[in-house]
């Protein structure tokens, strides 16, 4: 475990999640210092090279504090209404903070359907890589506004794990008022002891956890077992904090055992093949030359259309094919940027020339690394 926590340092990508009960008072009011040391290290970390996703949640609570409510309405459409006026707010905030700190942010508003159908799943992807290839902090919540409860997360620790799990993250790491998961009630029962540890989550820590957070938070530690539950599938370790413990962040990137580490069942490589699980239906082949072959499998590179000799069956953008060697051999599994047609179009030449070929380019790379499954 502590091997565990001692590799957080070499940690590149990290999702960051922070809650209503964070970012405000419990009146509801901004809580700009608590805020302000957050940003700060999480400057402090990107100028270290390493890549932040912060998903923040406050919009809602927000919104109800600037029209001097005191408690979130019941209704949909009102609920809406304040996530638009608050998201607004809430990024003007940390637009100006992480500004101070020289930072550039990205505001990325998400649906579980951006994540549920391929090719939008493709898309979200895309554009988050994208986005921290510029080396600018994507800033993510649920779009609130336009969502129906058909397609919510419906709160943001869930979004959070999934986030890590798409980017293929590092660590994600949830902030929050509590210090973690405790083995039972700390609100009924003064002998609970903070857990620092779990490899398992079983039914009773989701009983005793409880749904209520504060006046305009949404999650609790039920969703937050959620969250852990989809880390721990997908192979990357989850850590809930205490977001008032003097530099949480760095301190918790630099293995200090703070909170509650949620340990993955599985490598990453395996959770990998899993999460390519889409693939269990492969809908086409793509065959690719020798050079292709060691880029992907010895350098960990993305598919390029110049490796591409051969494209069978009949499928679109975001697809799962099985890509193989001259000699027919599966080294790959991978989601596609273009369709068949295309590919079949742009095989054998230079991503420079595909806007030529294809009439636009909206990617270099037919298969990204990080869409990208190796069997090697
Ligand atoms: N998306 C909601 C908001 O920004 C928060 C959801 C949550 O607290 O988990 O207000």
């Amino acid at each position: 475990m502590d091997d565990l926590r001692k590799s957080f340092k070499h940690s590149q990508r990290i999702v960051i999640k922070v809650g209503t009960s964070t970012l405000t008072y419990p009146n509801g009011k901004l809580n700009l210092n608590r805020i302000e040391r957050l940003v700060r290290e999480m400057a402090d970390l990107h100028n270290q090279g390493k890549e932040i996703l912060l998903v923040s949640s406050g919009a809602i609570g927000i919104g109800a504090n600037r029209m001097g409510l005191k408690r979130v309405p019941r209704t949909l459409p009102e609920k809406q209404a304040l996530a638009a006026i608050g998201q607004g707010s809430l990024l003007h905030m940390y637009e100006k903070i992480f500004a101070e700190y020289g930072q550039t942010i990205a505001q990325v508003l998400l649906t579980r359907d951006d994540l549920n159908e391929r090719i939008r799943y493709l898309n979200a992807t895309n554009t988050l890589l994208a986005i921290l290839n510029m080396n600018v902090i994507p800033i993510i919540n649920e779009n609130d506004t336009v969502v129906v409860e058909e397609i919510r997360f419906g709160d943001n620790d869930t979004l959070s794990s999934l986030v890590a799990g798409i980017v293929n993250a590092d660590l994600l790491i949830i902030l929050s008022d509590v210090d973690g998961l405790y083995d039972s009630d700390p609100r009924h029962n003064p002998d609970a002891r903070l857990m620092s540890e779990v490899k398992e989550i079983d039914t009773s820590m989701e009983e005793n956890a409880g749904t209520q957070g504060r006046e305009f938070s949404t999650g609790g530690m039920l969703t937050k077992l959620r969250a852990a539950r989809i880390c721990m599938a997908a192979g990357i370790p989850m850590v809930i904090a205490n977001s008032d413990e003097e530099q949480v962040i760095s301190r918790i990137v630099a293995g200090e055992m703070i909170g509650t580490l949620f340990v993955p069942k599985e490598n990453r490589m395996h959770a990998r093949e899993k999460w390519i699980a889409f693939g269990t239906v492969v809908n086409g082949i793509i065959t690719i030359d020798q050079g292709a072959c060691t880029a992907l499998l010895k350098k960990g590179k993305s598919l390029l259309p110049s490796g591409i000799q051969k494209v069978e069956g009949d499928f679109q953008r975001g697809d799962v094919v099985a890509v193989k060697d001259a000699g027919g051999r599966e080294i790959a599994r991978g989601m596609v940027n273009y369709s068949a047609k295309e590919i079949g179009l742009i095989a054998g030449r230079r991503s420079t020339e595909i806007e030529n070929i294809l009439g636009s380019k909206d990617y270099d790379e037919v298969i990204h690394r990080n869409n990208l499954w190796v069997n090697n």
